[in-house]
């Protein structure tokens, strides 16, 4: 019953001062967030890649309230970029971007959006990589599925996530199937109401595995983002079942959770992408990750307690 709480806490401003501000909140995170610049970032996509990784790289921050926010963060992802070029990478380390940050929510949200993440899109594609469109909360699809598309005329290896929680996805995944896109399957990760999303973990399960695999049959490049030791099961067996080989279809987690199975399924041969964040604007991000498994927010509470 916490994770509810967690994720309502992840929109107030009060809780984001408090939990911020608190003195050992830091370390904690460092967990989950790397690093809070782009030169403390360069050494760890390094020593990922040097140990068979993936990565996709997310500047954090999120439901920013003026233009001059979602250029910065427009700015931060070129400057993040350029960092990137002299490593070669390819798609070996792509980018995952959240549209509420680059103004989506503000007035004229849309087109300010789009024109704040174009430029980011086209100077991945100079370096050889891509960006994919992370998934907020459901409010906020329509525009983020739209400007996907009008990306992908230009950049079609431009991704995007759909969230099994929702009753939609089912419909969404049948079309970006066909389309032969690059598309991540997760569970879901804001609070969402129940006339629009699943609320039994059962249920979000099932649904997984029936999109899972539509995206296997489909035409398009799988992307498993999920923990979950069952449905990576399943998903190796649909995507065998469909006779996709290694390298069209990937497994991709979280930095900080569940480490060694990003290196037992990158021995086994699969395609393993993590997820690394990095930045200052970290609590949002922060408290998604407390709210999926409140054994972190006891982690989190003691380590307070006995600062
Ligand atoms: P769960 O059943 O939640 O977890 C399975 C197991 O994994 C747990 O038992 C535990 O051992 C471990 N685990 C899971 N989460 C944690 C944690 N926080 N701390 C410690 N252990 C944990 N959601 C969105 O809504 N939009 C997105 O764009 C989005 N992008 C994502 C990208 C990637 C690469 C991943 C992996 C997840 C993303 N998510 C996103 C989050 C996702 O929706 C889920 O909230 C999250 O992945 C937890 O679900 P799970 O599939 O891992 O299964």
């Amino acid at each position: 019953m916490l994770g509810p709480v967690i994720l309502a806490a992840s929109r107030s401003d009060r809780m984001r001062r408090l939990i911020s501000a608190a003195p050992v909140t830091k370390q904690v995170v460092d967990r989950f967030i790397p690093g809070e610049d782009v030169d403390d970032i360069v050494p760890v996509v390094r020593n990922l890649a040097d140990n068979g990784l993936e990565l996709t790289m997310d500047v954090v921050g999120e439901d920013i309230t003026n233009p001059v926010q979602a250029a910065a963060a427009r700015d931060a992802y070129l400057e993040l970029v350029d960092r990137l070029k002299p490593l070669e990478l390819g798609t070996r380390a792509e980018m995952s971007v959240k549209l509420s940050m680059f103004g989506q929510a503000l007035d004229d949200g849309h087109e300010l959006a789009l024109k704040n993440v174009r430029p980011v899109v086209e100077a991945a594609a100079e370096i050889g990589t891509t960006v994919t469109l992370d998934a907020e909360d459901h409010t906020t699809l329509d525009s983020m599925f739209a400007i996907h598309e009008e990306l992908r005329k230009d950049f079609p290896q431009t991704g995007c996530v759909i969230q099994a929680y929702l009753f939609r996805t089912e419909a969404d995944a049948r079309r970006l199937a066909e389309s032969g896109s690059r598309v991540r399957l997760v569970k879901g990760a804001y609070k969402e109401p129940a006339s629009v999303a699943y609320q039994d973990k059962h249920e979000i399960d099932r649904a997984y595995v029936r999109i899972l695999r539509t995206l296997m049959k489909g035409e398009g490049y799988p992307m498993i983002g999920s923990h979950d030791p069952r449905l990576i099961a399943i998903g190796q067996e649909l995507a065998h079942q469909a006779g996709r080989k290694l390298d069209e279809y990937e497994f991709q987690m979280l930095y900080g959770i569940r480490t060694e199975e990003h290196l037992r399924l990158a021995a086994e041969g699969h395609r393993m992408r993590v997820y690394t964040a990095y930045g200052t604007d970290w609590y949002g991000y922060f408290m998604r990750r407390l709210a999926e498994k409140p054994a972190n927010l006891r982690f989190f509470a003691r380590s307070m307690l006995t600062k």
